[in-house]
């Protein structure tokens, strides 16, 4: 089995809702992976950083980010990642040229509110690293995992979906 590293960086997966202030807020202890792990027994091995939802993460944020994952020695590797910004921070480490093979996931429904989409998101993310030998930075939501420039957010559905400019035939295929 390939050594995976789980960096949790908070987003919509890791909310858990307080009774005291009425609002759903992040749990930077990350309990939602800790149960994935104990009852999958994947013996994933993942470390909680920044903890914020992704609409305020700021570039320093992603520059922590960015140095956890370069002083891993994991070549593989799963971020849980808020949706919102997934996509930027996706291509900032891009940009980085590591030569570990990245896949971020997360979900836009809490793990503790309903497990499944936040479950299915981390196992599709997971098993995808089994399997690749290549570098570079991927998403993996919905049911889809592809380069990290192939998908977007489709805010109306609320799904990550293939990118519609990779669909439009280019001009030699217009009639
Ligand atoms: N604003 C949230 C975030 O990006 C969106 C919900 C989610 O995580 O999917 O963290």
């Amino acid at each position: 089995m390939k050594r995976i590293l789980c960096i949790s960086t908070g987003g919509t997966f890791n909310k858990v809702y307080n009774p005291i202030k009425g609002l759903l807020e992040i749990d930077r202890d990350s309990r939602a992976l800790d149960e994935i792990n104990r009852k999958w027994q994947s013996n994933l091995e993942w470390i909680s950083i920044i903890g914020k939802d992704s609409l305020e993460m700021t570039w320093n944020d992603r520059e922590v980010l960015l140095a956890t994952i370069a002083q891993s020695t994991h070549h593989a590797i799963m971020i849980i990642h808020g949706t919102d910004t997934m996509e930027l921070t996706a291509a900032y480490l891009a940009d980085a040229n590591l030569q570990q093979s990245i896949v971020l996931a997360g979900a836009m429904v809490p793990y503790s509110i309903d497990p499944v989409e936040a479950s299915v998101n981390l196992g599709a993310a997971y098993g995808y690293l089994q399997a690749t030998k290549e570098p570079g930075i991927s998403i993996a939501m919905n049911g889809i995992i592809l380069p990290y420039d192939r998908l977007t957010k489709d805010r109306e559905a609320g799904r990550f979906d293939v990118r519609n400019e990779q669909l439009t035939p280019g001009p030699s295929l217009k009639v």
